[in-house]
């Protein structure tokens, strides 16, 4: 029997879609190809440290009303994150105090009206801000390439000036974490769906027609899963997925292809991260053998440490929750290549920058490096990547990708968020409750016009 909805992806943004439509009394389907649920919010425990480990996602970025209604529902701990920004200069660290206002210095002279539309790196090219701005344009630069996770020479301006970074708005400066573990959201927002998550079932293929829609779906191993039929469907697969060619692990065949999407599908793209946590047998950066060395204690509080290294050029600590574990942080077209290394390789980068970073031979950091983890989100078949932008010209294409088809077809996820929240986790949970409207808006028209039809 047909459902009322299939949603494909149980990460945050077809979880909240099934919640919203489960308590609106609709029946739905949720179908996962991995293991489990969370997608690219994908926490990890470990008994060595006081802090869950986040492979995936980790910070509330800005107001987030999204994410911060679930914390306070499902009274979660979370925090901002007060410790101090730090950047390496030469061979010193100093003090980032104005991180934000050389950001903004930079930001706040894209054009939102850019017409015709051009490249982040163009823009920089064009030296705005002249010779005093130096400085900070490379901090831009590596704002865009890290956090963007964006190659500068095909990002957009225009999106770019409209949500690519905090502005003067501290609100949305503030930077936050669920300290009992992002899978804490994904758990409140999972809880009322029991059994309508199939986990391992890798959608294949989706045949549809206004007012149905058929998903085959297959184990891992490639064993055939029941079909299922819904009367509409939430297509929230990253867009990485979307962009897969067909036959690809993971790649979904649409018959009737997505017609009037493809064009939104190219002018977006899946940002590259690699992201490396280490839980150290101390805290060194505060302790009393480095505060000598460095000549300050002031280091205690070190929240994020800005360098210029080629593989880990952001470092950030669990500040204010004081635990012996660093993060290294590569976004951007270098970290494409890094992702190709085997995962020893790449810890190994991770103490060597580490080392030079905070000039401390390599074989004193590797001693104090007690585990490492990592997730290969490049090559997972089920994101291909970590997160979207847009490309030049593809200031619109999130709308356009968000937009239904037939009143059938709906369309979530964080690369469907058209506001400034593309790329975050309270951007796919906002896209999610966005198409679990459009689907009861749909489905009601549809049975009105079923009942009208009947009367006549
Ligand atoms: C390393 C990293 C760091 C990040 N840091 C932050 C951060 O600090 N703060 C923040 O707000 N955001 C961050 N993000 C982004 C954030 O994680 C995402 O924007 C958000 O989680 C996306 O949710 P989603 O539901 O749109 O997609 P996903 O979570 O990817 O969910 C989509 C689901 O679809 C499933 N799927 C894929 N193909 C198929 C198929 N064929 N059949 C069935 N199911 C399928 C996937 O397995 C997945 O579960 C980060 C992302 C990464 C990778």
């Amino acid at each position: 029997m047909a459902v009322d909805c299939v949603i494909i992806g149980a990460g945050a943004a077809g979880l909240a879609a099934a919640r919203e439509l489960i308590a609106n009394g609709l029946d739905v389907v949720v179908l996962e190809a991995r293991e489990r649920i969370g997608g690219r919010i994908f926490t990890h425990r470990d008994r060595g440290i006081p802090v869950p480990i986040e492979l995936g996602a980790e910070f509330i970025h800005g107001a987030a009303p999204q994410t911060a209604e679930i914390v306070r529902a499902a009274a979660l701990a979370s925090c901002d994150i007060s410790g101090r920004r730090w950047q390496v200069i030469g061979e010193s660290l100093r003090p980032a105090d104005d991180f934000w206002e050389r950001l903004d210095s930079v930001m706040r002279r894209l054009d939102p009206d850019r017409t015709p539309d051009r490249s982040f790196g163009d823009f920089i090219k064009r030296k705005p801000g002249g010779r005093r701005l130096a400085a900070n344009r490379r901090l831009a630069l590596q704002f865009v390439e890290g956090f963007q996770a964006a190659e500068p020479a095909r990002i957009s301006e225009r999106a770019l000036a409209a949500g690519g970074s905090p502005r003067g708005d501290v609100r949305e400066r503030r930077i936050g974490r669920v300290l009992d573990g992002y899978d804490r959201v994904i758990e409140w927002l999972a809880q009322p769906l029991g059994d309508r998550v199939r986990l391992s079932a890798i959608a294949t293929r989706v045949r549809w027609a206004p007012g149905n829609v058929v998903v085959e779906a297959r184990h891992a191993d490639g064993r055939t899963r029941p079909t299922v039929e819904a009367r509409s469907a939430i297509v929230t697969v990253p867009l990485g997925v979307l962009q897969a060619d067909a036959g690809e692990s993971g790649a979904i065949e649409f018959e009737p292809e997505l017609r009037g999407k493809r064009a939104a599908i190219d002018l977006l793209a899946m940002g590259a991260v690699v992201r490396v946590v280490l839980r150290l047998s101390e805290r060194f950066w505060a302790s009393d053998w480095y505060a000598k060395q460095v000549g300050t204690r002031s280091l205690d509080t070190l929240s994020f440490l800005h360098t210029g290294d080629e593989h880990f050029p952001i470092w950030w600590t669990s500040y204010p929750v004081r635990a012996p574990i660093l993060v290294g942080w590569h976004g951007g077209p270098g970290a494409t290549a890094i992702a190709q290394l085997a995962s020893e390789q790449i810890e190994d980068l991770a103490i060597v920058s580490l080392s030079r970073q905070f000039s401390i031979p390599p074989r004193k950091i590797r001693g104090l490096v007690e585990a490492a983890w990592m997730h290969d989100w490049v090559h997972d078949p089920f994101s291909r990547g970590a997160y979207s932008h847009q490309r030049v010209g593809g200031s619109d294409a999130p709308a356009q990708l968000a937009k239904p088809l037939r009143g059938t077809l709906f369309f979530a996820g964080e690369a469907t968020e058209a506001g400034e929240a593309t790329g975050t986790v309270h951007g796919a949970i906002a896209t999610g409750r966005r198409a679990a409207e459009e689907v009861q808006r749909s489905l009601m028209t549809r049975s009105s016009a079923a009942r009208r039809g009947a009367a006549d």
